[in-house]
């Protein structure tokens, strides 16, 4: 029988823990007794930072319950990073990852493991509808996956982060020593033979998103900077473009030269610097982003540091 960990990222959730910790381990208990998975199975909660009364209620309930366990990190270091390090630090046959939160249904597990049992290697948990999304998330997360396309990046539509992997796939993406995490677009690189499992998304039950605006338009653009290069042939292309228009603008402007003497309109030459500052000043700041980019993955800082570790036996 296989080792199962459950992989939960965990910061400021002490409303909804209670919940959590109640509905997975009646889970686990039922993978358990079905023989689907093996009693050395574990839940693995990531505490990124918390600022709250989380890292107290997981210590209280892996001292009491040895299926639980904890990786207490030294700070917050994010979703992406926090997942990574439950995948990292604990040793298990079967890895899933799924939000402390409840809005992926837990119960698709069960289906995610047959998955892997008919010879898959990564399941990926697949929201079916958008509907308990405020119109902005949903407007623009559908945007969003259409750019990535365009861009050419191979992501999953609609998956988040709530994944099964075999231990095979979670080493293969130990391979990839990027500082600079998306891990949904990560994992499609891996390959393997992949599957989907379908759920509704249901609304957080309690305490708020950890996710503002600025954190999620930073994930965002991870997922296209670090995955496509198609922003900085834009810029080449809109250089050969301006060049080609200006080149026009300039035989227009010797014609009337030439004909009608120098009454060359002091509007249009505003306009044009203007238009074409901005541009430049555009295309020097794609270019920054991804120096930034290569600036930050030359200094191969630790995506994550732990802490303390509780009930942890690899
Ligand atoms: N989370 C984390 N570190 C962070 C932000 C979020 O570990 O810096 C966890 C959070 O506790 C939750 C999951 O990541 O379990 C997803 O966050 P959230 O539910 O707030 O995101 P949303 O569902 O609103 O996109
Ligand atoms: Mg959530």
């Amino acid at each position: 029988m296989q080792k199962l960990a459950i992989i939960l990222p965990c910061y400021n959730e002490q409303e909804i823990l209670p919940k959590t910790i109640k509905t997975i381990d009646k889970l686990l208990n039922k993978l358990i007794n079905a023989k689907q998975i093996s009693p050395s199975s574990r839940i693995c909660f990531v505490n990124d930072g918390s600022k709250d009364k989380s890292l107290k209620i997981i210590t209280d309930i892996c001292s009491e319950n040895k299926h639980f366990c904890c990786i207490n990190l030294s700070r917050n270091f994010g979703h992406q990073g926090a997942i990574l390090a439950g995948m990292n630090e604990i040793s298990a046959d079967i890895y899933v990852t799924i939000d402390a939160d409840l809005q992926d249904n837990p119960d698709c597990i069960c289906e995610m493991l047959n998955k892997i049992n008919e010879g898959c290697d990564i399941v990926y948990g697949v929201r079916d509808s958008r509907d308990t999304d405020s119109w902005f998330k949903r407007t623009t997360a559908v945007c969003y996956y259409r750019l990535l396309k365009f861009l050419g990046v191979n992501i999953v539509y609609n998956h988040a982060d709530f994944r099964m992997m075999t231990k095979r796939a979670v080493e293969t993406l130990k391979q990839f020593p990027e500082r600079n995490l998306f891990l949904r677009a990560i994992i499609p690189l891996v390959g393997f033979k992949s599957a989907q499992v379908y759920y509704d998304r249901t609304k957080r039950q309690a305490g708020e998103s950890k996710y503002p605006l600025p954190k999620m338009i930073a994930l965002a653009w991870n997922g296209i900077s670090n995955f496509s290069i198609v922003p900085l042939r834009l810029v080449t292309f809109s250089g050969f473009l301006i060049c080609f228009m200006s080149f026009i603008f300039l035989c227009y402007v010797i014609y009337n030269w030439s004909a009608k003497g120098t009454i060359v309109g002091w509007a249009s030459l505003v306009t044009i610097i203007t238009i074409f500052s901005g541009v430049q000043m555009i295309s020097l700041g794609i270019i920054g982003e991804y120096l930034a980019k290569v600036f930050i993955e030359v200094k191969k800082r630790p995506l994550y540091i732990v802490e303390s570790k509780i009930n942890i036996d690899n």
